[in-house]
């Protein structure tokens, strides 16, 4: 009666949104300021100002036509020169309006990047563990093999690893950094390593193997290093942005993909994203976002809260003796359980009404997920219980 693949997809439980909704009905229960729930990617820190007297600007002197009419599929052509323009002054590139395709925020660039580019149900896309969950839905979803691909004990690429599992078949390898959820940014002779073996691997199967760089977190970074910029290093690189998360606007959908000139065959790839953004009905990017974004296009992320519960948060954890990689960027920590099994250490922490992930979903389940982009109030309140959780394994 209905597609068995959509069936098994949508029966997939979130386990992050899981955990939210069991945050939410305990804090009907107990109020919301007994809960420290760490589940959700939402950020804490308001959208800048600039956003706000943009929307009011624009609302305020425009016609309500110019803001809420259906723009071409790509996006505004004066909103995608924006983005290009920003592109081109950060990372010395020469990108147009043609290089840019405004999407509704990551998933939705990410989802029309591989039915853009999937050609039949043996191709394969290689993931690295750990990774974002959704990255399983949308690829089985839109028909290729999911092939996961374990990191290096430090959670950074594992090029060996990757080398051994790259074949005929291989259509791209995703790479997500800053990362969700280890917050690790792959340095650069780890990505050296990366472009070294795609160039190889392309040359040997005589076909093009794509890096898909998934980079919602690439502002929200706390450290000198910056996340290498792909398309500079590998031609066939294709950018999944979103503003979700460096301008705190997630529920708004708005995001974008690049497409550098210098892919092969970048026409044609600029053109089946058009055509696959319009097999998944997205029509175009939200209108008044386009229009935010035109004119916020240069306006920075303020970091500063998820700056502070970093520094706090990673301070205390290891000197009571846990185990996680200091997040360079993103906001979220990936804490190893004393005993290596992160759903005990989430139920654990549920007894202290603290909300974390478990590691299983991201593919590692000797850990546990938390996110940082909360009140630090609630950063503070966890240090104690943290210390109590750690007291329970020495028992
Ligand atoms: N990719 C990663 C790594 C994420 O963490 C998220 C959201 O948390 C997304 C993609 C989806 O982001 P968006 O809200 O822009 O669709």
């Amino acid at each position: 009666m209905v597609s068995k693949k959509m069936l098994d997809l949508g029966k997939i439980r979130s386990g992050i949104r899981d955990i939210y909704e069991y945050g939410n009905k305990l804090s009907e229960k107990i109020g919301a300021e007994n809960v420290l729930d760490f589940s959700l990617g939402n950020p804490s820190t308001p959208a800048p100002r600039e956003v706000g007297n943009t929307i009011k600007h624009i609302v305020s002197e425009l016609s309500p036509k110019e803001y809420n009419s259906y723009t071409s599929a790509p996006g505004d052509r004066d909103t995608r020169l924006a983005v290009a323009r920003n592109l081109n002054t950060r990372f010395s590139t020469d990108y147009d309006e043609n290089n840019i395709f405004l999407t509704c925020g990551a998933a939705a660039s990410l989802n029309i990047i591989f039915k853009a580019v999937i050609e039949c149900e043996n191709d394969e896309i290689i993931v690295n563990t750990p990774f974002f969950p959704d990255y399983k839905v949308f690829i089985e979803g839109q028909g290729a093999k999911f092939v996961l691909v374990k990191c290096s004990e430090d959670l950074t690429l594992d090029t060996d690893e990757l080398e051994k599992n790259i074949n005929f078949n291989t259509k791209a390898v995703l790479v997500n950094s800053p990362n969700n959820p280890s917050g690790v940014i792959y340095p650069k002779e780890n990505i050296d390593a990366l472009v070294d073996l795609l160039n190889r691997k392309q040359k040997e199967y005589g076909h093009p193997i794509f890096l898909i760089s998934d980079e919602p977190y690439r502002e929200v970074v706390f450290v000198e290093e910056s996340p290498e910029f792909l398309p500079n290093l590998y031609d066939n690189t294709l950018v999944a942005y979103s503003w979700s998360k460096s301008l705190s606007l997630p529920g708004e959908r708005i995001g974008y993909i690049l497409v550098p000139t210098n892919a092969t065959d970048y026409t044609d790839i600029y053109a089946a994203i058009s055509g696959a953004a319009r097999v998944l009905g997205y029509v175009c990017a939200p209108s008044l976002f386009q229009r935010v974004i035109k004119d916020c296009i240069d306006v920075k992320p303020n970091i500063e809260v998820y700056q502070r519960n970093r520094n706090l948060l990673y301070t205390a954890l290891i000197e009571m003796g846990y185990t996680l990689p200091n997040p360079k960027g993103a906001f979220y920590m990936f804490i190893k359980s004393p005993n290596n099994d992160g759903k005990d250490f989430c139920e654990r922490a549920k007894k202290y009404n603290m909300l974390l992930v478990p590691g299983e979903g991201f593919g590692m389940k000797e850990y546990a997920r938390l996110s940082f982009c909360v009140d630090t109030e609630k950063i503070e309140k966890s240090i104690s219980i943290f210390k109590e959780l750690m007291s329970e394994y020495d028992l």
